[in-house]
């Protein structure tokens, strides 16, 4: 019985166990928290079916104003740096930044943390701008089955994030791609998603699942089930042992970790990192990683981290506090 079959049939623990066992051999066991840093909550395309910024683009009038302060951003990255997190991405509608600004930007998150930067801004033709301070770029698939995407996301087609993704690996970074669960894909579009991750030599695989946002055709659509979500993870896992992969939670699914990465995640993603660090739902991030068999790299609860006595980017501090 192949992997879409094992899903369709309800046999996910089965496959749970060999995901596990894959990973923990591949990987070993620690797993990372990341965050994605936003450049801005404006996008010229702002059509994507299920996306929040689909449903924000008519009420911002002057899309400037919806672009962070830089300091904001440079603060983040150090937060991000002292509890021992990952920059996820550095992601931005399309149309909120130039590239020079992309670049240098990137550079200064690259000097505060000391790991170069994954991209996700959009389709980017003049990656060659891009030096040592990216590590890759990351491509907002969605969905690999074509005439879905095309559905939900009809200015950004894949063909497009294909060519420069494989610029991308021409240049010598390194290759992402995002897909969110829920969108109305079913298991054998994993043949979709393992063909590009297969054609493409994708080095890593962001999963979320859909939150269905107010004033989106999403809204009254549930989330995804926990084990069709760890199932399809985990068969990716199996399919693909090396591909690093990192999975979303919102807070209100926390109880989706434990099996996510029993399914194969090396990252845990989507927290709203402010509203959650140091609380009983920091906490039970470090449960659910805890009784996964797994180790976490930094911390959601120890404010010891972040009270850091020397700053080298004083500049920084106010937004800090
Ligand atoms: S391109 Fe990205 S940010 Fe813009 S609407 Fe689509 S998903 Fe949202």
């Amino acid at each position: 019985m192949n992997l879409i079959e094992k899903i369709n049939d309800h046999e996910t623990l089965d496959i749970l166990n060999k995901s596990n066992n894959i990973t923990l051999k591949e990987h070993g066991n620690l797993v990372t928290l990341e965050r994605a840093i936003f450049l801005s909550w404006w996008c010229d395309k702002g059509d994507c079916a299920f996306c929040y910024m689909s449903a924000q683009k008519p009420r911002i009038k002057e899309p400037s104003k919806a672009r962070r302060n830089i300091n904001s951003i440079l603060a983040e990255a150090e937060l991000v740096r002292r509890m021992g997190w990952n920059v996820e991405f550095l992601s931005g509608g399309y149309g909120s930044y130039s590239l020079d600004e992309i670049k240098k930007i990137s550079g200064r998150i690259y000097d505060i943390t000391g790991k170069p930067v994954w991209l996700n801004v959009g389709v980017i033709k003049d990656l060659e701008i891009f030096g040592e301070e990216i590590a890759g770029v990351t491509g907002a698939v969605e969905t690999a089955n074509h005439e879905l995407h095309d559905k939900i996301c009809p200015s950004k087609p894949l063909s497009d994030i294909s060519e420069m993704l494989d610029l991308t690996g021409d240049l010598g970074f390194k290759k992402a791609i995002t897909i969110i669960l829920g969108l109305g894909e079913t298991p054998e579009d994993l043949k979709y998603l393992f063909d590009l991750i297969g054609d493409l030599g994708i080095d890593r695989v962001i999963f979320y699942s859909l939150n269905p946002h107010e004033d989106t055709p999403y809204e009254k659509t549930p989330q995804p089930a926990s084990l069709y979500y760890a199932g399809m993870v985990a068969a990716t896992r199996i399919k693909f042992p090396k591909l690093e992969i990192i999975t979303g939670t919102w807070i209100d699914n926390l109880a989706n970790i434990g099996p996510l990465l029993l399914a194969g995640a090396n990252g845990l993603t989507k927290f709203p990192l402010f509203k959650m660090f140091g609380t009983n739902n920091g906490r039970r991030v470090e449960e659910e990683v805890k009784w996964a068999g797994r180790k976490l790299e930094g911390t959601f609860t120890d404010l010891n981290y972040l009270y850091e006595v020397e700053n080298p980017y004083p500049e920084l501090e106010p937004f800090i506090k």
